[in-house]
């Protein structure tokens, strides 16, 4: 059976481009970039060209770009090398819809006696700035807002919400993770201080990212240890993985139009259909101001976890934002945060399309999920009640479990 790759936000295919490129320094140039050999000095011009072409991809200069090993990581060095940074401040500012890698941070901060304020957001999944503005204060380190959000892939207004913060003199950070190589992003035309990136949302393997830092920003070292990557990154560089980090961001940049002109069509097209053919289902989220691959969709009163099990079946990849565990249910943070009603949010799916995706690809995940929803549906005491004008039962807004969305 084909598999039908719908999950891009949980990770890409790695390109074969980027493959390639990586596989000589598996190899013959194994050298250590820091050696004073030439041996090991040729690698170093690699990593030198790889910074180039990442810089390149968000208009920065290459020296504002540091190699990590994730996302997860520059969200973490961002975060706590501003927090180091000014050790008299102890407010940070992040959004209630964040990827754990901030939303988690947050959490360790306030255990350790750190004021968070986590902004919420409207039913579309958007910010009130007036909050913003509100919140920042004398004593605010650092403001930490993602460019578009995983599950919904809305996205914010980064480049005000910077424009903002310089103006009242505070750090800006954006976990732009999910945005990069899927939107342009131009630090050359923003006033965003530090960004997160990483390499398996945009056709590089796993374990490789970048944390960009503004010329004249105060960060200090959150990996402490040898020189590497200027001072602000201790570690031996993960050559191979930094070349194809590099690759990769030429491959995304040459895809981009692609992205938002073919990729967003299909999206379109199969968010449409599934509207039309499948009744009671709902997309939550800014449909307006939205990542061009991402769908997230509610078919009410059955549960995401199902919908993802018989897609499965069909060998069709997307994520939900919901989990069942013993009995008790709890949808997503992100949707919660939201407002949507249990009766939707259980029954949310996330598709998520890349440039590897075709029409026959759509057509088929239209063609099945009709009769999906209406084989769930039929065993759904939940959809029982509704059609029979009952109130929704007190199950659907059961316990307190983690949910299961990735990346
Ligand atoms: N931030 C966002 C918005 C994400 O979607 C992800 C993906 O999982 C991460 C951070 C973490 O990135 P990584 O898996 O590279 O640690």
């Amino acid at each position: 059976m084909k598999t039908i790759y719908l999950d891009n936000n949980a990770t890409t295919r790695t390109a074969p481009e980027v493959v390639e490129a990586m596989l000589p320094f598996f190899s013959d140039l194994y050298g250590n970039a820091s050696s004073m050999h030439s041996f090991g000095g040729q690698v170093g011009k690699h990593i030198a060209t790889a910074r180039e072409q990442v810089a390149a991809l968000i208009g920065a200069h290459p020296s504002e770009i540091v190699f990590t090993s994730c996302g997860t990581e520059s969200n973490n060095a961002a975060i706590m090398g501003t927090l180091y940074s000014y050790p008299e401040k102890k407010h940070v500012i992040i959004c209630r819809v964040e990827h754990p890698a901030v939303l988690n941070v947050g959490h360790h901060l306030q255990a350790r006696g750190y004021r968070v304020t986590e902004l919420g957001v409207d039913g579309s999944g958007n910010l009130n700035l007036d909050e913003l503005r509100a919140a920042i204060g004398d004593e605010t380190a650092l403001v930490s807002i993602m460019t578009a959000n995983n599950e919904t892939g809305v996205l914010f207004p980064v480049d005000e919400i910077a424009a903002i913060c310089r103006e009242r003199g505070t750090p800006f950070h954006t976990d732009a993770v999910q945005a990069i190589g899927k939107i342009p992003m131009d630090m050359r035309k923003s006033p965003i201080d530090l960004l997160s990136l990483s390499g398996h949302k945009l056709h590089a393997p796993k374990g490789i990212g970048a944390l960009y830092i503004r010329k004249g920003t105060k960060f200090s070292p959150f990996l402490i240890g040898g020189h590497q990557e200027a001072g602000r990154r201790g570690g031996t560089e993960n050559v191979p993985y930094i070349i194809g980090l590099g690759r990769a961001a030429e491959f995304v940049t040459a895809h981009m139009e692609e992205e938002n002109t073919r990729v967003k069509a299909l999206r379109d097209r199969l968010e449409k259909e599934l509207l039309q053919r499948i009744p009671n289902t709902l997309v939550n989220g800014n449909r307006d101001c939205r990542l061009p691959n991402t769908t997230n969709l509610s078919f009410e009163y059955i549960e995401g976890e199902s919908i993802l099990m018989l897609l499965n079946e069909e060998g069709i990849c997307a994520s939900s934002g919901s989990a069942c565990t013993s009995g008790s249910l709890q949808p997503s943070h992100v949707l919660r945060a939201m407002g949507v009603p249990f009766t939707a949010a259980h029954g949310s799916v996330r598709f998520s399309l890349s440039i590897y995706n075709t029409d026959e690809d759509v057509d088929h995940v239209i063609e099945v999920m009709p009769p999906i929803i209406e084989r769930i549906r039929d065993m759904s005491p939940f959809w029982k009640d509704y059609q029979a004008g009952k109130p929704p039962s007190s199950f659907l807004t059961g316990g307190d479990v983690e949910h299961h969305v990735h990346g």
